[in-house]
C-alpha cells in the first residue's frame, strides 16, 4: 500500500510526543497565569498585511519564509508565522488602548517555509506572552523573569543560558546602523548572498547570520553599546540591574539583534547547547513600534515566544496511559449489558474500557497491555444476580460484588 505522506517539515503528533508538548504548554500557561497574563487566541490565518505591514521595507526578505495564498474571494491571506502581530492587532481591534496594561499569553501552531531539521519545522508550535502598554524597563524585567520561571518549572534551566542585549532607541539605532553599514561595506565581497541583500535594507539582521564567513566578519563589527544615547544606556542598565536583583544570570551579547524596525531596547534569548544550531528555545524583546506600524496608536510592548518542539526535546516526562478498570463478558452478547455499566463508571470518574472481542485469554492480554488495575468480569451465573467477578489484576485476588461495591472499591 502506498502511504499518503505528510508535507515536509509537518508532523503528526502521536500521544507520546503530544504528551510532552502538553507538559510544556501547561507549564507555560500556568506560570503565565500566576504572573497575571490572561490567555488569548487569535486566528491561525489572517490577511497577509497583519504580518507584512510591520515589516516595512524588509518585507521581501521575511516573506520568503511565509505561507501566503489567495482564497476564493481573492483575499491575500497568510498562515501566521508568529504570534505577536496577531495579538497586537486583536488588542487594537478590541479597543483596549485606553485600558492598559494588558497582559496576554497564547499558544498554537505557526507556519514558516524553511529547511526542516531537528527542532526546525514548517508547522511548529509557540507559546508566548505579550505585555502591552508598559514602557518602563520593569516590564522587560518582568517578562524575562516569567520566561526564566517557565524554564525552571520545566526543569531545563541548568541546560540553558540567557543572553541579552539592547537595540537602543531609534536615534541610537540609526547611528549604529550607519556605523555598521560603513564597516560591512569593506567586507562586501566576502559576505554571504543573503547578507549582501540585507546590507542596504536590514543591516542589523546580518549580525544574526548563521553563515561562517559572515560570523567571522561580524566578530569585529562595531558594538551597539558604544552608540547608545544616555536614555537608552540608562534603560539597559536598569534592566540588567533588575535581573541581578532577581538573581537571574545572563551574558550580554552585542550581536544579539532583532532585525525588524519595530524592535527597540531589550532583546533576549534563552539558548541551550543541547539542540545543535536550533538552540534558541525562547526569544523576545521590546517592540514599541509595532502597534503604530499596524495602524494603531503608539503603544509599547514587550514579550517573548518559546518553541514548544525544542523544549519538548529537552524534557523527559513520559506518557503513561493507565486504565483503572476493564470490563469483559463471557460471551460477545454480554457487551450490551456492559455498556451501561461502563457509562456509570465513567460518570464516577473511573477510566474504563470494555474489551469487546476475543476469548478470556486474549482479553486479559489486552488488559495487561493497557495497564489495567482491575477487571470486571460478567459470567453466565452472575447475570441474573446482578453481581460481577471483580479481579485485582496485580494480586490476582477475585471476589463477587455488586456495582455499588465495585465503584466504592475503585474510588478508594
Ligand atoms: P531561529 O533563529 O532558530 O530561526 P527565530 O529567530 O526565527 O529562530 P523567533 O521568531 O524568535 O525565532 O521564534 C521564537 C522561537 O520559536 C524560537 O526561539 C524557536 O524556539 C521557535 N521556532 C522558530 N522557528 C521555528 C521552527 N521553524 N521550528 C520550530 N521552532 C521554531
Ligand atoms: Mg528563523
Amino acid at each position: 500500500m502506498e502511504k499518503l505522506r505528510t508535507v515536509r517539515g509537518v508532523h503528526d503528533l502521536l500521544p507520546n510526543e503530544l504528551h510532552k508538548h502538553n507538559v510544556v504548554i501547561n507549564a507555560g500557561l500556568d506560570i503565565s497565569d500566576k504572573y497575571n497574563y490572561s490567555q488569548i487566541e487569535t486566528p491561525i490565518f489572517e490577511f497577509s498585511e497583519v504580518f507584512t505591514k510591520p515589516l516595512g521595507k524588509s518585507s521581501d526578505i521575511v516573506t520568503k519564509e511565509n505561507y501566503i495564498f489567495k482564497d476564493r474571494s481573492e483575499d491575500e491571506l497568510m498562515l501566521r508565522p508568529e504570534g505577536t502581530s496577531g495579538v497586537v492587532r486583536a488588542f487594537l481591534n478590541a479597543g483596549l488602548v485606553q485600558d492598559v496594561p494588558q497582559r496576554f499569553s497564547y499558544y498554537g501552531p505557526m507556519f514558516r517555509y524553511e529547511r526542516p531539521q531537528k527542532g526546525r519545522l514548517r508547522q511548529f508550535k509557540q507559546l508566548g506572552i505579550e505585555c502591552l502598554g508598559l514602557s518602563s524597563s520593569m516590564a522587560d524585567i518582568e517578562v524575562i523573569s516569567l520566561g526564566h520561571d517557565f524554564l525552571n518549572k520545566l526543569g531545563v534551566l541548568d541546560q540553558i543560558h540567557l543572553t541579552i542585549n539592547t537595540l537602543g532607541d531609534f536615534e541610537s539605532r540609526q547611528k549604529y546602523r550607519n556605523a555598521l553599514i560603513n564597516y560591512l561595506e569593506d567586507y562586501k565581497a566576502k559576505l554571504s548572498e543573503d547578507s549582501i541583500r540585507r546590507l542596504s535594507i536590514n543591516p542589523l539582521r546580518i549580525l544574526d547570520s548563521k553563515d561562517h564567513e559572515d560570523q567571522k566578519i561580524i566578530q569585529n563589527a562595531p558594538n551597539i553599546l558604544d552608540f547608545l544615547n544616555f536614555e537608552s544606556k540608562t534603560r539597559f542598565e536598569e534592566t540588567c540591574k533588575g535581573l541581578d536583583h532577581l538573581n537571574i544570570k545572563y551574558n550580554i551579547d552585542k550581536n544579539l539583534v532583532r532585525g525588524l524596525d519595530y524592535y527597540c531596547h531589550t532583546a533576549f534569548e534563552f539558548v541551550t547547547n543541547k539542540l545543535g544550531s536550533q538552540g534558541t528555545v525562547l526569544a523576545g524583546g521590546r517592540y514599541d513600534g509595532l502597534s503604530k506600524m499596524l495602524g494603531g496608536s503608539d503603544i509599547s510592548g514587550v514579550g517573548w515566544a518559546a518553541g514548544i518542539e525544542r523544549l519538548a526535546l529537552m524534557i523527559s516526562s513520559e506518557f503513561v496511559n493507565e486504565t483503572d478498570v476493564v470490563l469483559m463478558g463471557q460471551a460477545e452478547s454480554y457487551n450490551y449489558l456492559l455498556l451501561p455499566i461502563m457509562k456509570k463508571l465513567i460518570l464516577e470518574g473511573i477510566k474504563s474500557e470494555i474489551i469487546y472481542t476475543g476469548n478470556f485469554s486474549k482479553k486479559f492480554k489486552r488488559a495487561n497491555k493497557i495497564k489495567a488495575s482491575y477487571a470486571i468480569i460478567l459470567g453466565k451465573e452472575e447475570i441474573n444476580k446482578k453481581i460481577f467477578k471483580f479481579k485485582d489484576l496485580t494480586s490476582g485476588f477475585e471476589e463477587l460484588l455488586n456495582l455499588d461495591q465495585i465503584i466504592k472499591k475503585l474510588k478508594n
